[in-house]
């Protein structure tokens, strides 16, 4: 299973960008707070939303269908 970050930075909409680790834009893990390991995107992104009131988006390279720039 592949395990999740986001991004402690903020993109130009003002979301924080989850990726899985594999990632080739995955941060630097000093900028990066780990979510977890899941079968699917979109568990990361539930999760993500369970651990923070941040505003979250999909990696559009790495799970496009959770994408919503
Ligand atoms: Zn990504």
């Amino acid at each position: 299973m592949p395990y999740y970050w986001y991004n402690d930075k903020i993109d130009s909409h003002g979301n924080h960008e989850v990726h899985r680790s594999n990632c080739k834009y995955m941060p630097n893990l000093h900028n990066a707070s780990y979510i977890g390991e899941f079968t699917y995107d979109f568990q990361a992104m539930q999760n993500a939303r369970k651990l923070s009131w941040k505003k979250f988006d999909g990696c559009f390279f790495c799970m496009p269908t959770e994408h919503h720039g």
